[in-house]
């Protein structure tokens, strides 16, 4: 059982998020949903004792209300910030556990909001860094730095192109190279994971992407070829939302 009174919330009160889930097991009430949800999560960075203790009784929910499954999917995206509350996050393991299942089932019902499900699974994952930057590529840079030359280059994955660039502030990217994909067997760990799970899911274009992001990429000023997921994980580590 979860001892409420320790577990305050955004606004260190410990009462009304245990009385608002109570109510919103009962009926589908939209007032406490959204109390609930700016007493668990605050702005876009925070996660509270609550959120935690909270989230074994909203994965229960998420099989049958989509704004269960949006909340428990927002607490353990913030999961990756400095929360303080390991053990609490820890006690969760079984939920989380069920909670991926249940987003994977739902990815394969082709639903409207695919690809903030598929970032809710990639944090039920601990893939916090892939779930906080990754974008739909219709329109994604990601910035790292060659791991030979330091030079700053740019990765565009997007309509208009795949390529690796410098990134000019007057004439835009300049001396583009494209981005050699990876194979479907060349792929491994989450990068893999993410592709098969798009293409199962008829999912091309962000498959697509995938396959450039964790594909090759070519320096534009030392010719060197570099990976360039690995690259940009390394150039944004620890930088966590
Ligand atoms: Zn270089």
């Amino acid at each position: 059982m979860v001892n409420w009174t320790q577990m305050h919330d955004c606004y260190m009160d410990v009462d009304r998020v245990p009385a608002l889930l109570e109510r919103v097991e009962l009926e589908d009430n939209a007032e406490a949903w959204e109390e609930l949800r700016y007493r668990l999560v605050l702005e876009h960075d925070l996660v509270f004792p609550a959120g935690f203790a909270a989230l074994p009784r909203l994965v229960r929910l998420a099989s049958r209300s989509a704004r269960a499954r949006g909340l428990a999917g927002t607490i353990l995206r913030r999961a990756a910030g400095h929360h303080g509350c390991d053990d609490l996050l820890a006690d969760c393991a079984g939920a989380i556990a069920e909670f991926r299942k249940l987003l994977d089932r739902h990815l394969q019902s082709r639903p409207v909001d695919y690809l903030a499900t598929f970032l809710d699974l990639l944090a039920a994952k601990e893939q916090y860094h892939w779930s906080a930057v990754l974008g739909d590529f219709t329109d994604d840079f990601y910035h790292l730095t060659c791991p030979h030359c330091a030079v700053e280059v740019t990765i565009a994955i997007g309509d208009y192109g795949r390529y690796s660039a410098i990134r000019d502030w007057h004439q835009g990217d300049v001396d583009r190279r494209v981005l050699r994909q990876a194979s479907r067997e060349g792929l491994s760990g989450i990068g893999r994971w993410m592709h098969e799970t798009a293409v199962r899911d008829g999912r091309e274009a962000l498959a697509d992407g995938i396959a450039h992001l964790f594909g090759k990429g070519e320096c534009p000023c030392c010719a060197s070829v570099f990976n360039i997921a690995e690259e940009y994980t390394s150039a944004n580590r620890p930088v966590l939302r």
